[in-house]
């Protein structure tokens, strides 16, 4: 096999995941991460240092045959030097696309992917500029490193421009006009090398404060996946993407506008783990390791409930039938993402009810 030894940049719960599925197959995964005590720590060997130490990235890259990500903000300069030594998969490109939500929907524009209207913003005054222009309500993000709703205010009146200002005020923010969404959906895929590329059923979303809470799939739409698929598919070719893409978008009166992308396996997917036949951690394994892409078909019908800052009672959750627990092993803070369980199952109505029953169990914290 040309490539066996992956190197992983962050040892979050994705990492984890990844090598997890990474073992039956032969594949062996390490990890850099700041912590020697992180969930991928706990289930294959780490490099303990920042994700940014040049030093440290060359070193992950000397001990592996292609070098992946758990976590995207990387800049793409500490990324070129390794490209000597190991793959890099996705490529850089991507990822510095990814980081910035401006760029990242001058993409989507450019490939007629439909964006919110929005504007940059690096002044209060260009902040209510926006909002004239634009109108209320919109929400005021932080272009980089914002995720799971953080660095993001919604603005309902003028009146709040002052708060929104100095909780996020600098430069290097967006102005989103508000999408009125009747759901949000993702749609994750993977392509090879070679443009070999396969896409999972669409997924709904549920999110709660910006973070996501649960997810169901497949979200029987064919007309709005079919959409998502082909978006996906162009992004993926502009990009000669290697690896597992997700687009999150909103529906909005029956059509798709794109919020945002991740060049990594995602959230929204950790369904595809029991509910496909090959789930999104080991397609992206095989995608970035030159292997052939696995199938994509739903095995039923599958809800994931997320963790959040608290673990539910494992005995009670799993005597849900068709119920898998996942423990990221972190410890527990209020909002933090620690585990997932899933729910399989024949038909949508079984997995309807699973799913209330589950949701009796789980508590954000
Ligand atoms: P993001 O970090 O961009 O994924 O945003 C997190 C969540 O905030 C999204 O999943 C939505 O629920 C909500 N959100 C973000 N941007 C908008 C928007 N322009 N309009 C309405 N809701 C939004």
């Amino acid at each position: 096999m040309k490539f066996r030894r992956v190197g992983i940049v962050g040892a979050g719960q994705l990492g984890r995941m990844l090598a997890l599925s990474g073992y039956p197959m032969g594949l062996r995964c390490t990890f850099l991460d700041r912590s020697g005590d992180a969930p991928g720590a706990q289930v294959a060997p780490i490099l303990v240092g920042d994700l940014e130490d040049a030093g440290k990235l060359a070193q992950l890259a000397a001990n592996s045959d292609v070098v992946t990500f758990d976590w995207e903000n990387i800049s793409a300069k500490l990324l070129v030097p390794l490209e000597k030594t190991a793959a890099i998969r996705p490529p850089a490109a991507a990822l510095e696309v990814s980081q910035d939500r401006l760029r990242e929907k001058a993409l989507f524009a450019r490939l007629k992917i439909p964006v919110a209207a929005h504007a940059a913003v690096d002044s209060r005054d260009e902040l209510l500029q926006a909002t004239r222009k634009l109108g209320l309500p919109g929400v005021l993000k932080t272009r980089r490193l914002g995720y799971d709703g953080k660095g993001q205010y919604v603005l309902r009146s003028p009146a709040q421009i002052d708060e929104a200002w100095s909780l996020l005020g600098g430069p290097g923010l967006i102005y989103e006009k508000f999408q009125e969404f009747s759901r949000e959906v993702s749609i994750v895929g993977a392509r090879s090398a070679t443009g070999q590329t396969v896409f999972y059923p669409l997924a709904a979303n549920v999110h709660g404060g910006g973070i996501l809470h649960y997810s169901i799939a497949p979200f029987a739409s064919g007309a709005l996946e079919r959409k998502a698929q082909t978006y996906l598919k162009r992004v993926m070719n502009a990009l000669a993407y290697v690896g597992v893409l997700t687009i999150e978008f909103f529906v909005v009166k029956g059509r798709l506008v794109a919020n945002e992308m991740a060049p990594r396996v995602h959230n929204s997917g950790h369904w595809t783990i029991e509910g496909c036949v090959t789930s999104q951690f080991e397609n992206h394994l095989r995608a970035i390791c030159d292997l052939p892409l696995g199938s994509t078909r739903a095995l039923g019908h599958t809800a994931m409930v997320n963790f959040l800052g608290k673990m539910p009672d494992l005995r009670r959750l799993l005597s849900i039938d068709g119920l898998a627990y996942h423990d990221y092993g972190k410890e527990p803070r209020p909002g933090r993402k620690l585990g997932h369980c899933t729910i399989l199952k024949r038909r949508a109505a079984e997995r309807n009810s699973a799913l209330a029953d589950a949701l009796k169990l789980i508590e954000w914290t």
